[in-house]
């Protein structure tokens, strides 16, 4: 999500006559797009900015901003620090020209406004992926729910759902670039919703829309949400060839307790059978998720519920965190962040050791299948294969037999040779 926002931002910029560079030393305004999620997210920001700072000791006139959920949370404070110039909220993006003139008259400047309306419908991102094969597009801004640890929704604002034929326009455009794969993104993906003269389009309805309009592309989406996820969706990425077989569901955990504590609005019971209906719908669909280790009250009891979900449910991968208070949200103002530090990493060490020998038995599985892949060049552990993701998501490696010639963004077809819990080793079936 925020790779798609500092796209957004590179455009409105790039519009006032900004160009982009990497290169802090050359560079007029250093820009860190952050992430407030968890305590060390913003930690590490912190780390950025010093490095900043070394920065702008021989690039003496260049100026330092923070933009998204950390200049949403900590406002004014971030200015207060002395340690930057602009702050900028995730809704305020189309004024940054404006603020950085401010900058330039040797003012600080900050717009932290949050917006029912904003979704930069109208703004085509300057793509910085540099492979030129695969692209996200946000389809929706902001989340209504009110996950009790979650910062988000105070960071990000209320949900709103973009204009559907703009999303169809990005995609038209990201065809017309050479780009082979969309990902749509939002918070909670299910609840997308804009009312149309004809009647309500509804996610199921967007991804068909999408799907059909870009019938040589890859879809893919994220975040899907558990409470959310209907059937319809099922059902239209079961007739559609070109989405990506590959959902991922966050759980976060697998007692009811916790989950209503969590105020997550499904059970453990709601969530196995939506994995039950995937596994019905879409019997080679993917399957990822979320989890939270050591939340608020947490009991061994809760902690074991959640990983005897891992083992039933099999995931083939997981982000796994152990939980982090943030300030001003439902858990902080109500519950004590009580599971000792310690518990907490042997929790989530737990989940993970789960995790890897579920990953190890689903790669295993995979053996002797055969996949299509979509070539995003070489290998990073080994530069003489050639890596690409499966519609389910699982990373392919596999020899690279025309050295020399370009691959990326052509598709093939794999068989599995082996696999580790991350990766599955191939051979190519058909040759360029
Ligand atoms: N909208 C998505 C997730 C957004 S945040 C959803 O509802 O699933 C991405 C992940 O960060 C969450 O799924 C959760 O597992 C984790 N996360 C969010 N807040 C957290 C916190 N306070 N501490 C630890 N992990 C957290
Ligand atoms: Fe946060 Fe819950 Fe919204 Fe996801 S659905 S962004 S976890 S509040």
């Amino acid at each position: 999500m925020n790779v798609n926002d500092s796209e957004v931002i590179l455009s409105i910029l790039g519009k006032s006559g900004w160009t982009h560079t990497e290169d802090m030393a050359a560079a007029d305004l250093i820009l860190a797009n952050t992430c407030s999620v968890r305590d060390n997210a913003e930690q590490r920001i912190w780390g950025r900015v010093e490095q900043f700072r070394l920065a702008k000791k021989t690039n003496r006139n260049a100026k330092i901003g923070i933009v998204g959920c950390m200049a949403e949370r900590l406002k004014e404070q971030l200015l207060a620090s002395g340690k930057v110039d602009l702050v900028c909220g995730p809704d305020a993006y189309r004024r940054l020209p404006e603020l950085v003139a401010q900058l330039q008259k040797g003012e600080t400047a900050i717009d932290v406004e949050l917006s029912r309306s904003e979704t930069y419908d109208d703004i085509l991102p300057h793509r910085l992926d540099k492979s030129g094969v695969s692209a996200f597009i946000s389809i929706m801004r902001g989340c209504n729910n009110v996950c009790s640890y979650c910062v988000v929704p105070y960071t990000r604002g209320v949900e709103r759902s973009r204009e559907p034929q703009s999303i169809v326009r990005e995609a038209l455009d990201l065809r017309d670039k050479g780009y082979k794969e969309i990902t749509l993104l939002g918070q909670n993906v299910d609840s997308y919703r804009y009312c149309l003269s004809s009647g309500e389009l509804n996610f199921a309805g967007l991804l068909e829309m999408v799907a059909e309009a870009v019938p040589e592309m890859r879809i893919r989406f994220s975040t899907s949400n558990p409470h959310d996820l209907s059937d319809e969706v099922l059902e239209v990425m079961a007739s559609h060839d070109n989405i990506c077989k590959h959902i991922h569901l966050p759980v976060q955990s697998g007692s009811n307790a916790m989950l209503e504590k969590m105020r997550r609005k499904y059970t453990r019971e709601w969530y196995l059978d939506r994995v039950a209906a995937i596994r019905r719908i879409l019997p080679d669909c993917g399957l990822s998720t979320d989890v939270i280790a050591g939340f608020c009250g947490e009991t061994l009891e809760d902690h074991l519920a959640t990983v005897s979900l891992m083992d039933e449910v099999g995931f083939d991968s997981a982000f796994m965190f152990q939980y982090s208070e943030r300030p001003g949200t439902l858990a902080a103002r109500h519950y004590a962040d009580d599971v000792a530090p310690e518990e907490k990493t042997r929790r989530l060490n737990e989940i993970i050791e789960h995790q890897v020998r579920s990953s190890a038995r689903r790669y295993g599985a995979q053996i002797g299948k055969k996949f299509e892949v979509l070539i995003e060049g070489p290998s990073h552990k080994s530069p003489s294969d050639l890596c690409g993701r499966a519609s389910n998501n699982m990373m392919c490696v596999f020899p690279d037999t025309h050295p020399g010639l370009e691959r990326k963004g052509q598709f093939t077809t794999v068989q599995v040779v082996g696999s580790t819990s991350a990766t599955l080793l191939c051979e190519e079936t058909t040759r360029p």
